[in-house]
């Protein structure tokens, strides 16, 4: 918006009156956050407005795509969220005006964005436009009136259930709610119709409105509506601080007054800010941004152009890999080595897509649409044109080899050749191509068309821009990609081995699954250790172990003993009905077969059995996460502690509430993780002494009194 006839009134906002009506338009690219510079301009461009008597009603517009992201997050750490002026209090202001205030919704509103609009008299909106407050993300409420004005515009079911999942909504049931007064449908003249819907206020003498004045309405709310929502989030908001405290302020909010409510709301804001379940939310939304930052990368490198995808292996991972691409309307072609592989990868993935369909979660049309991007090949020579290839055959070197040899003499120059190995070698099957610089990982989790992390493994020659476009194209269907180097297991499932280590070793020493899942999962972990295992598959870690036998097993003939011998018994886990529980449907119970076992092969390796306290099976397992994940920053593998942050919190159930394993190290003090390894190290004799050691990252950070947020790789 840089028409002349516009002036700034901060830096970064804009004024202009026409046909007698203000215009404020808020121009802070690409959000629109509400810094402080953006609170002064709309704070001045109000009072210019408030004084001029020819100005009859205010509009506040945007410019960009986005109407408003909502406040300047990054005044939550380094301060100046409560800077002058101050955010709440422009809104009561823009609430009691004496002229009409309309909230033109060029674009989504988020969070305080929303707020500002329900703050207005009317708010009108575009098609496209979504509103929503996703404060509970960052661990906080919102803090600008939200809690107490969407009840009294919107009913206390909707608001209740917008603030406490943080999900927007769009225009239509928005409109449909009282959030918004009129859609208007063309995007070219939007500033017209929200002059035109000025006037018509004004013609019809529209009166100006205040939340003040209006009652929560709770004349249909069933009595037990709260008490029934609570039970109905318990289970995923488990260990969250801001959800209670959102619907705390809801209740408030039908009981009492607005400015009452809004004093109450502030004070829960404040005390929400200062809680480690903030810090480590917010820590984690930076994370995800920072990952894609890669050191010794130009932000100008250019990606590459990626129009069709190839999958090699259309099994488990294979399938779901293809469906993301799918489900974001990309090509993919699927090859098999064999006929039937080939039609029962097909066959899994309509039948995933139908499942959704039968749950209402897509269209028949949409099914058919996703269906008719796929084409399946068992002929190599068919993938000639793709532009990024993935494997995800066997983890198998030797088949490995065999399938980079032929992609490298039938793939066109410059199409990139991922590899989804969980744990192998990258540089070395980079090796068996003649263009290791276009070769690269590709880690997906399992289910791949559902978990959020890739790991993209940069070989030693992987060039830059194949990085640069992996990045995009994560970002493209909705991944979060972390980038690490090559070693065993990369990022994740290297810091996980000493986590399960001492789970099964646990096991062994006489803690029970259900102890040590029970701690886990009390923790806020997404399920403990065995039962994790039990649902990835005791065969699937038995075969990845085998790949890095010398390591584990000469150092320890005890290593992972049990889950070597649930294997060894074809106990696998749910897939087979038994592992370290035995199944029934979903339900799991524990079987004393297990701690039989367990106790045989204590004694076959001198381990004393006793009892163990949930404090140890904690510190144990979670601190050697911690200890891992600190030599792993130091090796170089991965660039920042929030990228292993970023790993374990959307690949490995670790909770979004603790910010991730360093950050939650960062919380509880270095100190404490080490004193308590020293401890174990000495407790647990020869055992102890092998596995014990502290990461000397951790060491000396911890000497330093710093924490791992303060360390930064060198590139
Ligand atoms: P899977 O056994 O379900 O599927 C492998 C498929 O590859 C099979 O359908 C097989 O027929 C096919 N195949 C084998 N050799 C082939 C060849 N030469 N050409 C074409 N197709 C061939 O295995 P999966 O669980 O999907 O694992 C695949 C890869 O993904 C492995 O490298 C594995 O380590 C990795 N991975 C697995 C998981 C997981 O949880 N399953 C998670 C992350 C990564």
């Amino acid at each position: 918006m840089k028409n002349k006839s516009f002036e700034n009134t901060s830096e970064k906002t804009l004024y202009k009156v026409r046909d007698n009506i203000a215009i404020i338009t808020l121009d802070s690219p690409p959000v629109n956050g509400l810094g402080k510079s953006v609170r002064q301009g709309i704070k001045a461009s109000f009072e210019i407005a408030t004084r001029n008597d020819e100005v009859k009603a205010i509009i506040i517009t945007s410019s960009g795509k986005l109407f408003c992201g909502g406040a300047d997050i990054s005044e939550f750490s380094k301060g100046g969220l409560n800077d002058a002026p101050f955010l709440p209090a422009i809104f009561n202001e823009l609430e009691e005006s004496k002229k009409p205030v309309i909230a033109a919704l060029n674009g989504t509103a988020l969070g305080g964005g929303l707020e500002l609009a329900l703050a207005c008299d009317y708010r009108i909106a575009l098609p496209i436009v979504k509103v929503g407050l996703p404060e509970v993300n960052l661990g906080i409420i919102p803090g600008a009136g939200g809690t107490q004005r969407l009840p009294r515009l919107a009913g206390v079911e909707l608001a209740t259930k917008m603030i406490v999942s943080g999900t927007p909504i769009n225009a239509n049931k928005a409109l449909e709610n009282g959030i918004l007064d009129y859609i208007h449908e063309s995007e070219d003249n939007f500033l017209d119709a929200a002059i035109d819907y000025a006037k018509h206020l004004l013609v019809t003498n529209a009166p100006v409105r205040s939340c003040a004045n209006i009652r929560v309405d709770t004349s249909s709310l069933p009595d037990d509506f709260f008490k029934i929502f609570r039970q109905s989030i318990a289970k995923r908001t488990r260990g969250f601080y801001a959800p209670e405290r959102a619907i705390q302020c809801i209740e408030i909010a039908c009981e009492s007054p607005l400015t009452e409510g809004l004093q109450k709301e502030a004070e829960i804001f404040t005390e929400c800010m200062n809680t480690p379940q903030a810090r480590a939310q917010q820590h984690l939304f930076f994370a995800e941004r920072a990952a894609t930052k890669i050191p010794g990368i130009s932000s100008t490198t250019l990606p590459r152009n990626i129009e069709s995808i190839a999958i090699i292996g259309a099994g488990t991972m294979g399938g779901g890999i293809a469906m993301n691409f799918l489900n974001s309307g990309i090509p993919v072609k699927i090859l098999e080595i064999r006929e039937e592989a080939l039609h029962n990868g097909l066959h899994m993935i309509r039948k995933n897509y139908e499942i959704s369909a039968q749950k209402g979660k897509l269209s028949r049309e949409q099914v058919e649409q996703r269906m008719a991007l796929l084409t399946a090949t068992l002929s190599y020579e068919d993938l000639a044109d793709a532009d990024l290839v993935i494997e995800a055959v066997f983890e198998n070197m030797e088949i490995k080899k065999q399938v980079f040899t032929t992609l490298d003499n039938v793939c066109k120059p410059g199409a990139i050749l991922a590899s989804n190995t969980s744990t192998l070698d990258v540089n070395e099957i980079a090796a068996y191509t003649s263009r290791p610089k276009d070769v690269i990982g590709l880690h997906f989790f399992s289910p791949a068309n559902i978990m959020r992390l890739l790991e993209i493994i940069r070989g030693t020659e992987t060039a830059d821009d194949v990085i640069v476009t992996t990045i995009k194209m994560a970002q493209s269907i909705r991944k979060v990609p972390v980038v690490a180097g090559v070693c065993w297991g990369f990022i994740g499932n290297r810091v996980l081995e000493p986590y399960g280590r001492e789970a099964a070793r646990l096991v062994l020493e006489g803690a029970t699954p259900s102890q040590i899942d029970n701690v886990l999962y009390d923790f806020g972990m997404a399920m403990g250790y065995c039962s994790m295992i039990d649902l990835a598959g005791i065969d699937v870690g038995y075969l990845t172990r085998q790949g890095n036998r010398e390591t584990f097993y000469s150092r320890d003939p005890s290593y992972a003993a049990i889950c070597d011998k649930l294997y060894g018994l074809g106990r696998f886990g749910q897939k087979s009905g038994r592992g370290f529980y035995r199944y029934e449907g979903r339900n799991k119970t524990e079987e004393p077969e297990v701690m039989e076992l367990a106790a045989q092969l204590a004694k076959e390796n001198n381990v004393t059995v006793r009892d163990i306290s949930d404090e140890e099976i904690l510190e144990r397992t979670i601190y050697m996460l911690i200890n891992e994940s600190a030599q792993v920053l130091d090796d170089g593998i991965a660039y920042r502690s929030s990228d292993i942050d970023t790993v374990f919190c959307n690949g490995y159930g670790f909770p979004g509430h603790r910010g991730g394993p360093l950050q939650y190290a960062d919380e509880i003090g270095l100190d404490n993780v080490l004193d308590a390894l020293h401890f174990y190290r000495k407790q647990l004799g020869s055992y102890g002494e092998e596995w014990f050691k502290p990461a000397p990252l951790l060491e000396r950070l911890a000497a330093e009194g710093k924490r791992f947020k303060d360390y930064h790789v060198s590139v």
